[in-house]
């Protein structure tokens, strides 16, 4: 963690090790925006279970009202239509201030799951695609030290899909990228990027990890081609999320692919007592299941969300053996 005491040590109020710069960006934005700030400060008491030992994973619960609007969003192309994009530049609230990154924007996210959450959409509007974005995605990584970049599918989970977006949140919140380090030897500085599976895990994944994002790019073009389609025209279903490792050496980035076999598990639903109202996403991959509803939140147990993840993820074994493949 020294990164993260080295970034607490310049400023005391930065408790989620993340860059100073960003912590910088949070309270200018949060002190100009009151409904934000209220959200934030919400985020503080909502209620969180930890259920140890799913696979190697130490899942946690949270209870989240304020993301029924996410998990319960229509992504229909009629529903989309019929609305105003709320990544679009015209369309945000007069308090949400952005800064300019490239060909994106930072944007504070203002129904936070994490404690420091960011949404980075594309200036333009145009549609949800990965394809040419890894390389992006990684230089994002490497930018905002401390903080997970995640992607979700048009079909896993994006509420804009629509509208090319990533979203970022500080990495010490979810459980699996420590873990993810903890099994991992970090490849030498100089040495070629990789690509292996975790075994262990409740869902199958992907690790891309290396020092030159244009090679991790590179080997996720290969296993993007590898996936399956839902239609035809439409991208491979999957979230990923890339971050740097914390306490890792400098410029090490990984890339953890998790491909999706559904959108929502067969029981999700937004009314009545036999649904539930589960949409998962890169937050629930990456060990934090999202909970909107109470009575979702008062039931679930490690076997639900097995059950979820075994129903929209593919195995350990699937992903190996794609990696194999490659
Ligand atoms: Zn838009």
């Amino acid at each position: 963690m020294s990164q993260g005491k080295a970034a607490t040590s310049m400023n005391t109020e930065n408790k989620y090790n993340i860059a100073p710069a960003t912590e910088e960006f949070f309270v200018r934005q949060l002190a100009l925006w009151p409904m934000a700030a209220a959200n934030f400060k919400a985020l503080e008491g909502v209620e969180v279970k930890t259920f140890p030992g799913v696979g190697l994973l130490d899942m946690k619960v949270q209870f989240n009202p304020a993301r029924r609007v996410s998990s319960a969003a229509k992504v229909d192309a009629a529903s989309l239509k019929a609305r105003k994009c709320f990544l679009c530049g015209e369309n945000r609230p007069a308090e949400q201030i952005a800064e300019e990154r490239g060909r994106y924007e930072i944007l504070i996210n203002p129904f936070p799951i994490f404690p420091r959450h960011l949404t980075i959409p594309d200036r333009k509007h145009t549609d949800q695609r990965i394809e040419g974005r890894v390389e992006d995605m990684c230089r994002l990584a490497l930018e905002l030290k401390g903080m997970t970049v995640f992607y979700n599918g048009p079909r896993c989970g994006a509420s804009a899909p629509d509208h090319m977006h990533f979203q970022a949140g500080n990495t010490d919140f979810l459980p699996l990228p420590g873990l993810i380090d903890s099994l991992a030897d970090a490849p030498e500085k100089g040495e070629s990027a990789r690509i292996w599976t975790v075994k262990g895990l409740p869902m199958g994944v992907a690790v891309i990890e290396g020092y030159e994002p244009k090679e991790i790019a590179s080997i996720f073009e290969a296993l993007y081609a590898s996936l399956p389609v839902p239609a035809p025209g439409e991208e491979p279903m999957m979230n990923i999320l890339c971050y740097t490792p914390a306490g890792g050496p400098a410029g090490l980035v990984r890339l953890v692919v998790i491909p999706r076999k559904k959108h929502r598990p067969s029981f999700y639903g937004t009314e009545g007592g036999e649904c539930w109202l589960i949409s998962p996403a890169s937050v629930d991959m990456g060990g934090v299941f999202i909970t909107p509803r109470e009575e979702d939140f008062a039931r679930i147990d490690a076997g639900t969300m097995r059950s979820i993840l075994d129903e929209v993820c593919m195995t350990t074994a699937e992903v190996e053996d794609l990696i194999d493949k490659l």
